[in-house]
């Protein structure tokens, strides 16, 4: 079986990223043999939430190449300038293009490398090859939609499989039911609840704030409850000073403090990327409440200091009791769907290498985005996107992306157990 020096198990920004730098490497003379397993059919970023109406939240300089290497093929800027509206883009005269369009710049990225990625795999566990009693390979064991297993060997692993549904305790027994869904599966589920009137969206973020938005504007007859903990919506700060915390130097700061520091930071900047949509999205539901004012008709009501704690499925529709956090008081709300705009885990890759487990002590990763792992166990495992709590906010978002895969591929090409003996092209430096 072919031995990968490297295998990339999903392909959204941050594997695309990685590719788009191992090309650079390979330019420079690094010959890596490297490959991503994607368990989408094709490229699509957060598929589910591409509304109409979406912008991006992060300038589109922080792109898959600009902040590492500005001159690279595949900034946005160049992506604007192959596709012939470079020009049109400038006169939009903003640094925040729709998801829509991001996500053509992404696709565009993606497709340079169709023969590096096996669509519509799904990696479910990566287990060790042993030698004697040194772990020196991975088996990564995919599966596709109709069911067939692959398995693939690599020195070396980038786990960049971004966030999984956080579902509150309340709503766990009655996941498999289609009127309640995460809002990372919106667009599917919406369109087959086209008879949906009564909907509660649960969340104060940015997520639920669009979600909230597109409801209002599909059908005139729908009523919606945006149900949230906090007293009121706070908006997103991305203003110069605060922005700072996510220069890709930040990373150095973050990562060189105390646990205690640490936490501590992130508390302070919380708001910048969670509970906080952005400003206008704040202002334009406050507009369609104020006009509900105006005309004498309610349709939608925005629910405050309420937590839902118990949620109950029948036949008539979905039941809430949701608790006033103040006075403790109950009351009972009945819906034809609930759509949970609670956030994403990030601790899914501990699952995939699960069988690993006793090779890399606690998952902890350093500076440069290994897992450390025992003296025995030879590859190297990065991953992206699951360090916030050491690496900063910026981890889960494109912000470092572009630098954070040069420092992923830095380190892979100086990592001694790649077989250069083995590979045609010797000239690498081991
Ligand atoms: C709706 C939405 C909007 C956002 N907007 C912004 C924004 O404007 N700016 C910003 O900076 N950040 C934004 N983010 C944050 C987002 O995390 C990043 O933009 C970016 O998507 C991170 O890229 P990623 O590759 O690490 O993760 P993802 O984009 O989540 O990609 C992970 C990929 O791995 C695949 N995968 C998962 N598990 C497996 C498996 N077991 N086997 C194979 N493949 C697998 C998935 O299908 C997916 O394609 C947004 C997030 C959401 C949900």
């Amino acid at each position: 079986m072919k031995i990968y020096d490297l295998l990339g198990i999903g392909f959204g920004p941050s594997n695309i990223a990685l590719a788009i730098s191992v090309d650079e490497l390979r330019q420079r003379g690094h010959q890596l043999e490297c490959f991503f397993i994607e368990k989408q059919t094709n490229f699509a970023w957060h598929r589910d939430m591409l509304l109409n109406d979406a912008d991006m939240q992060i300038s589109f300089l922080k792109d898959l190449a600009t902040l590492r290497n500005p001159r690279s093929h595949f900034t946005f800027t160049n992506y604007l300038f192959e596709k012939g509206r470079l020009q049109d883009f400038i006169n939009l005269k903003t640094f925040f293009p729709s998801r829509q369009e991001f996500n053509d710049y992404l696709a565009w990225a993606a497709s340079h490398f169709e023969n590096d990625c096996a669509y519509n795999e799904e990696v479910v566990e990566v287990l060790p090859e042993k030698k004697d009693s040194d772990v020196t390979l991975l088996r990564v064991i995919s599966r596709d939609s109709t069911g067939n297993i692959r398995e693939r060997l690599t020195r070396n692993l980038v786990v960049s499989i971004g966030g999984t549904p956080k579902i509150p305790v309340s709503f766990l027994s009655l996941e498999n039911d289609p009127r309640i869904f995460h809002s990372s599966q919106y667009l599917s589920s919406i369109t087959k609840l086209s008879h949906a009137k009564r909907i509660a969206i649960i969340g104060a973020g940015q997520s639920a704030t669009e979600i909230f938005l597109d409801l209002h504007g599909r059908s005139s007859d729908v009523e919606i409850d945006l149900i949230m903990r906090g007293r009121a919506m706070h908006p997103s700060d991305d203003s110069p000073s605060v922005n700072e915390i996510f220069n890709t130097e930040f990373t150095d700061y973050m990562f060189s403090r105390t646990p205690e520091e640490r936490t501590r930071l992130l508390k302070e900047f919380h708001h910048t990327n969670y509970a906080a949509p952005d400003i206008d999205q704040i202002e334009n539901i406050f507009r369609i409440l104020y006009n509900q004012k105006v005309t004498g008709v309610q349709r939608h009501t925005l629910i405050t200091n309420h937590e839902t704690r118990e949620a109950q499925a029948s036949d008539y529709g979905i039941r809430l009791r949701i608790t006033d956090l103040e006075t403790n008081l109950v009351q009972e709300r009945d819906y034809d769907a609930v759509i949970l705009a609670t956030g994403y885990l990030r601790s899914h890759h501990k699952t995939i290498l699960a069988p690993l487990a006793q090779y890399l002590p606690n998952f902890t990763v350093t500076r440069h985005y290994r897992l450390d792992s025992t003296p025995n166990f030879k590859p190297a495992i990065f991953v992206q996107g699951a360090s916030e709590t050491t690496h900063g906010i910026s981890d889960s978002l494109l912000s470092v992306t572009a630098v954070r895969t040069h420092e992923i591929g830095e380190a892979i090409i100086s990592i001694a157990n790649i077989d250069f003996e083995n590979s045609p092209k010797k000239h690498i430096t081991a």
